[in-house]
């Protein structure tokens, strides 16, 4: 039996509209290349949304899959499993953390998050200490408990009525923060760099007025670093960057170099709160998942690697500067590592979709951040050549926007 063949036309036939994707259809990538169902070739600035770390079919991830196929691919928790166990062990080993749980997505990191620091009160102190404090354009997942956590109101109109007990504050604001916190607060959550806000950089002393304070008030901090963790920033996770150890951590995204996986990290003390029967999912610690982040924590968690994606950086600020001063488009550089933010100067703010869509014509995939910011986060180990050919058709986009739009 053959296959139908299908098209971009086919979406807005049988699927939810909840997307509106470019018009082609991706069908084949290697590295940071990747190819249509007309051939048409695309250099990846996206990465898959900061997803695909070691770009595309990778050969060791694609070796690692296809032998974890031949042997096992699901048991559920009633199993413990070989590739879990080893990539637990790593996670710890490169981390603060003392345990791991792992589940499908950054959503369900960040769902366990936050039930684990109620529940972490509750038997610590009691019911009342249930509030959860986080900031204005966070981005913390999609589901009602997550959405509602993010400082995004938009996506959570309509959704009403969602969970109780949650504030959210100007980010980057110690004051305000001083102001709100209390013995009521459970837990504080922040993202390092706020990704789908419009990458925007926590202030060092704003993260480290969020660890004392929580001390203070004995109330978690919570990193989500699903955008930023595994690589994306030139350490293995940003923390390190910023000197501050938080309770909980969230990853995701580029931890699974594209097969769907999300780790929550935490301490002994808080693990104990998640105890038998407390929290769960069926797929979660899947060995075909955990085989394959094993084999990119391998790949990343090595100095040679990191070093390079801030060399990388630099390639892309300089790139950026050289194209901002042919054109005076951008007015803030921002992000770290290869999670790569531009804020759009003023005339072009609420635009940042129709740069996206002239770069895809010119052969390049990039990413927004709302509609102000282009967004980069391509493959960690993005060759440089194709950094330079990338921004190139950048600049061929700009230079098409300007002239259809002006
Ligand atoms: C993408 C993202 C999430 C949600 O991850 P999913 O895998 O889409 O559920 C949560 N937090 C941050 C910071 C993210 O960037």
């Amino acid at each position: 039996m053959s296959k139908q063949s299908v098209t971009r036309a086919d979406f807005d036939k049988v699927m939810v509209p909840n997307y509106n994707p470019q018009q082609m259809v991706p069908v084949r990538g290697r590295g940071s290349r990747i190819w249509d169902q007309e051939d048409n070739e695309y250099i990846d600035f996206a990465g898959g949304i900061a997803v695909t770390s070691l770009g595309h079919s990778h050969p060791a991830l694609v070796n690692t899959l296809k032998e974890q196929a031949d042997k096992l691919w699901h048991l559920s928790n009633i199993f413990t499993n070989e590739p879990a166990l080893r990539l637990a062990t790593k996670l710890c080993e490169a981390t603060f953390a003392d345990k791991v749980f792992f589940c499908n997505s950054g959503t369900e990191a960040n769902e366990a998050a936050f039930k684990l620091a109620r529940k972490y009160s509750y038997d610590n102190v009691g019911p009342q200490k249930h509030e959860i404090i986080s900031f204005e354009q966070s981005f913390h997942g999609r589901s009602l408990f997550t959405v509602s956590v993010g400082g995004q109101k938009k996506y959570r109109e309509g959704f009403e009525p969602v969970p109780a007990g949650i504030t959210h504050l100007p980010y980057n604001d110690i004051e305000a923060l001083k102001n709100a916190i209390s013995a009521r607060t459970c837990a504080v959550v922040l993202e390092l760099i706020q990704g789908e806000g419009g990458v925007i950089n926590a202030d060092p002393a704003f993260v480290k007025a969020a660890r004392a304070l929580c001390d203070e008030h004995n109330a978690l901090l919570i990193f989500d670093e699903v955008q930023t963790g595994a690589g994306r920033t030139g350490t293995f996770f940003a923390y390190e960057q910023y000197g501050v150890i938080p309770d909980i951590l969230t990853s995701a995204k580029s931890l699974g170099g594209g097969f769907p996986i999300g780790a929550m990290l935490t301490t002994d003390k808080c693990a104990v709160s998640l105890n038998f029967g407390t929290h769960g999912s069926t797929y979660g610690g899947n060995p075909l998942a955990c085989a394959v982040a094993e084999v990119v924590v391998d790949e990343i968690n090595k100095p040679e690697v990191l070093c390079a994606i801030s060399a990388k950086n630099q390639l892309f600020v300089e790139g950026l500067a050289a194209i901002n001063a042919k054109y005076n488009i951008f007015q803030d550089t921002r992000g770290l590592g290869l999670l790569i933010g531009v804020e759009l100067v003023e005339q072009w703010q609420g635009k940042a979709a129709l740069f996206m869509a002239a770069a895809r014509e010119q052969g390049l995939m990039i990413l927004i951040a709302g509609p102000k910011v282009l967004r980069f986060a391509p493959s960690l180990i993005i060759e440089d050549e194709d950094i330079k050919q990338g921004l190139a058709k950048l600049d061929a986009a700009i230079a098409q926007v300007l002239a259809e739009k002006s």
